[in-house]
């Protein structure tokens, strides 16, 4: 049921506008000043305020500017209650972010209609946040794994270098690559490999931190940009990681298997200029670990020329 809190100063209104409200299908919560409001409105949560003009304490356009002031109350459509529409003050309601006003007498037709217009709008308008919010998850998530997409990655990651070598923090970078995983999905089937894919990052997951930076690149590839991690805690991490996945038992298709992985680990040097320059070191890392024999991690700071 929507919930309307009723900010009126005179009881007599506020039973008549209970009474009328009600009978339209609102429930109704009173309040006899800009206080009780401002005190009630994170505990009753309501779907929209009437809020009269003239109170005596603090005004109706005073609780309306601190609602308006407010992130948890700013949504929330205000409707003045005026009975006096002559003076300025209905102009700066509108102005303060009031959604509409009426006034009084009150026609009660008319505040409905003008209720359920501003709830249409306020609804609309939360659709529209949560349609952005989706798009967003789209253009920046991989859809089977939930890890960041390699554009939003590297969108991520390079503020994140450019963050460290501003404040000559360390910063470091894993190159994940499952091992063999052609044959698992010849084995056990596409399906089976995908499962192995959200395996995989789950074992990221739950040894990274919440400011690291999971992607997935591409296939069976996967990045971590750590925030602060030196080469030591970086290689400890992969480790973690790696273990983490080759004591993991998949299911999938009624079948069990396991997956390994290969690591590349590197962290900031000197002479370091872009985040691409790590990620490359990290590549050529996850090579070496490749060819000295798979499910294996090789970590070092610079590459010998
Ligand atoms: P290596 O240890 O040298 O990395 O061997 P590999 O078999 O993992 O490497 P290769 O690059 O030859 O094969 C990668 C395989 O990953 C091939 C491809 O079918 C599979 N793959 C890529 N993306 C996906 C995906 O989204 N789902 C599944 N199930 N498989 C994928
Ligand atoms: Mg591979
Ligand atoms: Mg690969």
């Amino acid at each position: 049921m929507t919930k309307v809190l009723v900010v009126d100063d005179v009881e007599d209104n506020i039973v008549l506008l209970t009474f009328e409200l009600e009978d339209e299908g609102f429930e109704v919560i009173a309040a006899h000043s800009g206080n009780e409001c401002l005190q009630l409105v994170d505990e009753v949560e309501p779907d929209i305020i009437l809020l009269d003009i003239r109170m005596p304490g603090i005004s109706g356009l005073e609780t309306l500017e601190q609602l308006k002031a407010r992130e948890e109350t700013r949504e929330i459509p205000v409707i003045m209650v005026s009975a006096n529409t002559a003076d300025n003050s209905v102009v700066r309601a509108l102005d303060l972010g009031a959604h509409d006003f009426v006034s009084k007498p009150i026609e009660y037709p008319v505040l409905s209609a003008r209720m359920r217009s501003a709830l249409r709008l306020v609804n609309a308008r939360r659709a529209l946040v949560r349609a952005n919010q989706e798009l967003e998850r789209l253009a920046t998530q991989d859809p089977l794994t939930g890890c960041y997409n390699r554009r939003h990655f590297f969108t991520l990651s390079e503020a994140e270098f450019s963050k460290a070598r501003r404040h000559q923090r360390s910063i470091a970078v894993l190159m994940i690559d499952v091992d063999l995983f052609k044959a698992i999905n010849d084995s056990y089937g596409h399906a089976a490999g995908d499962t192995a894919l959200t395996v995989i990052t789950e074992c990221c997951r739950s040894a990274t931190r919440e400011s690291d930076v999971l992607g997935r690149l591409g296939g069976e590839e996967f990045a971590l940009t750590c925030p602060d991690a030196d080469l030591d805690g970086a290689f400890y991490l992969a480790e973690r990681i790696r273990q983490n996945c080759e004591s993991k038992e998949i299911s999938a298709g009624g079948k069990l298997f396991c997956v390994t992985l290969s690591i590349g680990v590197t962290m900031i040097s000197a002479e370091d200029e872009h985040f691409d320059q790590l990620l490359q070191r990290a590549d050529s890392l996850l090579y070496q670990a490749k060819a000295l024999g798979r499910n294996r991690s090789v970590a070092c700071e610079e590459l010998s020329a």
